[in-house]
């Protein structure tokens, strides 16, 4: 069964319950890179975060 695309984060075949990659690790690993670009790059300058209208 190599039908599903290989996981993106080390390249094994992807499994049905954590596509698209192989297991909840390299989910945890793909989703902690994309934590880390974004604290990297602010949304909004820091103060006011209560935007009460
Ligand atoms: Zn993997």
């Amino acid at each position: 069964m190599t039908d599903a695309k290989p996981c993106p984060i080390c390249q094994k075949p992807a499994v049905l319950a954590f596509k698209p990659f192989c297991s909840a690790r390299c989910r945890q690993v793909d989703l902690g890179k994309w934590l880390t670009e974004s604290y990297s790059v602010p949304a909004q300058p820091p103060g006011e975060e209560d935007d009460g209208a």
